[in-house]
Parts: C-alpha cells; sequence; structure tokens
C-alpha cells in the first residue's frame, strides 16, 4: 500500500495585520518547511508526523513524503506562500502516482489573503491529482474552523482532543489507520458534521480541566468506543478569526453508517449548545492577581498566563500591561516570557552583556497589546535563539524567537524580563531554562499564552491565574470588530437558536 503525504498548517488571526508570508514558514524554528526522508524523519517526536510515520511503519504502509509547510499562527497567508507550498505537494502527489490514499496534515483554520477557506483549496487541487477514487483522510487542529467545502473534499476528518495539543501523535496514527483500513476496503467512511451558532474563546476549550469543551470531548471519546464509530471529533473553532464558517462544529466518521454519523454529529453539537453559557471566561485584574502572587509564601510559583496576548493564537507578542503592573507593584523574584520587540533587542545588543540601559519596550507592532512601556535594567544575556523543546507540546523538535536579550530590572532577584526579534508563545520549561532562568525559583512566571503552556507549566505552578489584559487573543469576544463571521452567533447576538438537523 502506497500513502503519499504532505500538508500546510497554519493557524490565522485575522486581526493579526502582518502576513505570513513564505520567508515565515522558512525561518529556523518559527516556521518549518520538511520534505522527502527529512519528513519521515519526524517519527517519535511530539507532532502529527511524530505518530502517522510510526503508525505507517507498523501497519507496513509505505508512506510517500513530499512537502510539509507549518509556521508560527498569525496574519492570513500571503498567496505566494500557499502557491509555492501547494505547488510543491501537488508535484510531489504527481511522481507519486499511482497511490492508494492521501494523508493530507492540516491545520484547519489557514485563511489566505484573498481567500478565507485555504484548507478547502488545498484539498480541492489534491483532488483534482489523485481523482475521486483515491481516499483523502486529514487530520485537524481542535481550533479548526470547519466549511463545507472542506468536508466535502476528502473521505475523513479526525481531530485532536487535548487542549493543551498533547495528543498530536496519536491523532496523526488514528488518520492513518482510518486511511489505511479504507483503502484495504475494511472500512467505508461515511462522514457527517454540524456546525453550532456559536464561537467561544480558546481560554474554555482547555482539557487540562473540565471545560465545556471538555465535557463534549468525553462523550466523543465514549462514541469512538461504540461499534461502527471510526473517528468522532469535538472542534472548538478558533474564534479570532474572522471567516463565515468560524465556531464550534462536530465531525463524526463511521463506517459506513450515514445515519449513525449524523445522529452522533448532531449529539456531540447539542452538549456544546447546552453548555453555551459556560464558555464565558473571566479573568483576573492584574493587579489583583500580582498582589496575590507577592504575598504567598516563598516557594510559590505563581503563573500569570497573558491569554489575551497569545502567539499560539497570532498576536503580536508585545503587550506590555501585565509588565507595568509589575513595574507599579515592585514586584521581584518575576520573569517575562516574552516580549517582541526587535528594536529593543538591538538596542540591548548595541549597549552589550552587562551594560545598564534605560529604553522603552513593547506595544510597537499594531498598538492592540497596551502601550510601549520604559524600563531601566541591566543586560544579563544575548542569545542567538534556538533551543530544543523538553515538551511534552512539540518534543525533539526546535523553537527559535530570534535574538533574544534577558534584561535584569531591579538588580538581582528583580523582574528577568526576555526581549525577542520574533513573535511567539511560551509553552515549554526551556522558554526560561535556555535563557539561565529556573522557572521552579520563580514567585511569578508571566506567560502569552492562552492556554498551550499548561501542558509543561501546570506542574510546576501553585497556582495558574488567567489575567485581564488587552489582545487579539482576548476572551472577551464582544471586543472584536467581526465583519465576515455569520450572523447571528452566540454570544455576540441575543436570542440565537439551534436545533439539530433532521
Ligand atoms: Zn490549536
Amino acid at each position: 500500500m502506497r500513502i503519499v503525504t504532505g500538508g500546510i498548517a497554519q493557524e490565522t488571526n485575522t486581526f493579526q495585520r502582518e502576513p505570513t508570508t513564505l520567508a515565515d514558514f522558512l525561518r529556523p524554528g518559527f516556521g518549518t518547511v520538511v520534505r522527502g526522508q527529512h519528513l519521515l524523519d519526524l517519527e517519535g517526536t511530539g507532532t502529527v508526523y511524530g505518530g502517522a510515520v510510526a503508525e505507517a511503519r507498523r501497519l507496513g504502509v509505505e508512506l510517500v513524503p513530499t512537502t510539509y509547510g507549518a509556521v508560527m499562527p498569525g496574519g492570513r497567508v500571503a498567496r505566494e506562500a500557499f502557491d509555492a507550498l501547494r505547488d510543491e505537494i501537488l508535484a510531489g502527489v504527481r511522481a507519486a502516482l499511482p497511490v492508494d490514499g492521501v494523508l493530507l496534515v492540516l491545520h484547519g483554520a489557514m485563511a489566505l489573503a484573498d481567500h478565507d477557506d485555504g484548507e478547502s483549496l488545498l484539498i480541492e487541487a489534491v483532488r483534482e491529482v489523485v481523482g475521486p477514487a483515491v481516499p483523502i483522510v486529514a487530520p485537524l487542529d481542535l481550533h479548526t474552523n470547519l466549511s463545507d467545502a472542506m468536508v466535502a473534499g476528502v473521505e475523513a476528518f479526525v481531530g485532536y482532543k487535548e487542549y493543551p495539543h498533547t495528543d498530536m501523535p496519536e491523532t496523526g496514527a488514528r488518520a492513518l489507520q482510518i486511511l489505511a483500513a479504507t483503502v484495504r476496503g475494511e472500512a467505508r467512511p461515511a462522514m457527517a458534521h454540524a456546525r453550532l451558532p456559536l464561537v467561544v474563546p480558546n481560554q474554555a476549550m482547555v482539557t487540562t480541566w473540565q471545560s465545556p469543551l471538555k465535557i463534549a470531548i468525553d462523550r466523543a471519546r465514549e462514541i469512538e468506543r461504540e461499534p461502527g464509530v471510526l473517528a468522532a471529533t469535538v472542534l472548538g473553532g478558533f474564534p479570532f478569526a474572522d471567516v463565515p464558517f468560524a465556531g464550534v462544529s462536530t465531525v463524526v466518521v463511521t463506517d459506513g453508517d450515514p445515519a449513525l454519523a449524523r445522529r452522533y454529529a448532531d449529539e456531540l453539537a447539542a452538549v456544546c449548545w447546552e453548555r453555551r453559557a459556560d464558555f464565558a471566561v473571566r479573568p483576573t485584574p492584574v493587579a489583583t492577581a500580582i498582589a496575590e502572587a507577592m504575598a504567598t509564601p516563598a516557594g510559590s510559583v505563581y503563573v500569570l498566563a497573558d491569554v489575551a496576548d497569545s502567539g499560539a493564537s497570532g498576536t503580536a507578542g508585545d503587550g506590555t500591561t501585565v509588565l507595568r503592573g509589575l513595574l507599579d507593584a515592585g514586584a521581584r523574584s518575576a520573569a517575562v516570557a516574552q516580549i517582541m520587540d526587535r528594536e529593543a533587542v538591538a538596542a540591548c545588543i548595541a549597549a552589550g552583556v552587562g551594560a545598564d540601559l534605560t529604553l522603552a519596550v513593547g506595544g510597537r507592532h499594531d498598538g492592540l497589546h497596551g502601550p510601549p512601556v520604559e524600563v531601566t535594567g541591566t543586560v544579563r544575556l544575548i542569545h542567538e535563539g534556538s533551543f530544543p523543546l523538553a515538551g511534552p507540546m512539540g518534543a525533539g523538535t526546535t523553537a527559535s524567537r530570534g535574538r533574544t536579550v534577558v534584561l535584569e530590572i531591579g538588580g538581582p532577584g528583580g523582574i528577568e524580563l526576555q526581549l525577542t526579534e520574533l513573535r511567539g508563545h511560551p509553552h515549554d520549561l526551556n522558554f526560561f531554562r535556555a535563557f539561565g532562568i529556573e522557572p521552579t525559583e520563580r514567585r511569578i512566571l508571566v506567560l502569552k499564552s492562552a492556554a498551550h503552556f499548561r501542558a509543561a507549566f501546570e506542574p510546576i505552578a501553585t497556582r495558574v491565574i488567567e489575567v485581564d489584559a488587552p489582545g487579539i487573543s482576548s476572551p472577551d469576544l464582544a471586543s472584536f470588530a467581526y465583519r465576515r463571521l455569520r450572523r447571528p452567533i452566540h454570544p455576540l447576538d441575543p436570542g440565537v437558536t439551534w436545533s439539530p438537523e433532521r
């Protein structure tokens, strides 16, 4: 059995004004474009391919690699970036023909500069090359905004069930299993989906606690154990995308039973709809959170999550509101990961290690994450920026935020501020350890992350507090100027109703 594989994965925050370019995909540690054998070398990593490649080997399936491009979430993808990656994938698929199936690795919330639904364009292009008889199966991110065109183009979708996305490998493996069974004639996928008039904040999709989305996902796991069910998925959607089909959806794949798929897709949607009021997120005022952290006994580790400025949701990563709060409160033993500010990094590097300087940091990118803040500190460290990830998420891969500086404010034991050249999000303990900061020995860790930080940081945290600061991954969805999103939709419009399709 020959399965050809490749894909493009990007999550688009349409409120981020900076487009995502081909150079972004190609920037090591920020993006990744993996070709040929290097794609198979991902076996065992904390990625979709980490599981899919291992499963292909286990099943004796020949996996023919083409090109896979992924990049930090951000603005809409430039057309030339999409076209270049798509053309490489199509050339690889053509060269691999004849094939028995396609494993297409997608994110599910990619918007292009001139098109809201990048995934459907890629699916349609691949379908045109392989023809109608070759099955296409795709793993999806939990933040997928599922369109009808996407569903029309593939035999089966299977989504992540964890947020933080610690189950990427098993999702890749599951997709490969469904595809292999389909090729062998052991399964005949029948897929149904339901899309709710419901958009919910990322922070209410977390699965490290019993969030409203997790309640539905737990039911999906039960459904997957029923006979005749190949995959049951609840997609939280990506609310920071102003596209018509954004929001919560479900997709169920059964073995040859469309009515059963329909029934379960509707049931899972109903579980989410009944809990729609529970998806509201109310973060804590910054000053309150800092005061609580400073009042706790020595040895405590308080994580203050700057959830509205999460690079994993495509924000600038240069928000200053929490830093302002730390300065105002005279906080000590605090470490901030990270503020993106190329000019400040350049100024610190020009000053040199050990130099004292006063400069404005952050708030330059789009003015949506607080104004620049003036700080005085000592340049403690200048780092070229890349380092290995310990995981769980992305274990075995490398991250980079470009050149990174640690500025120490208020002397030893004060505030250690990381300044970076590139946007990003700290979801791994190495975002401190790589820069000489031991996170278990700091009273306050400020993390610009909506939720992915939880996989690595909840185990070391005395307490996690989501703080209330401005930004384009804010859980306050009413603060976004949606223009293209379908209406009416809960919670932006009053009195929205929904009932399952019959
Ligand atoms: Zn996601």
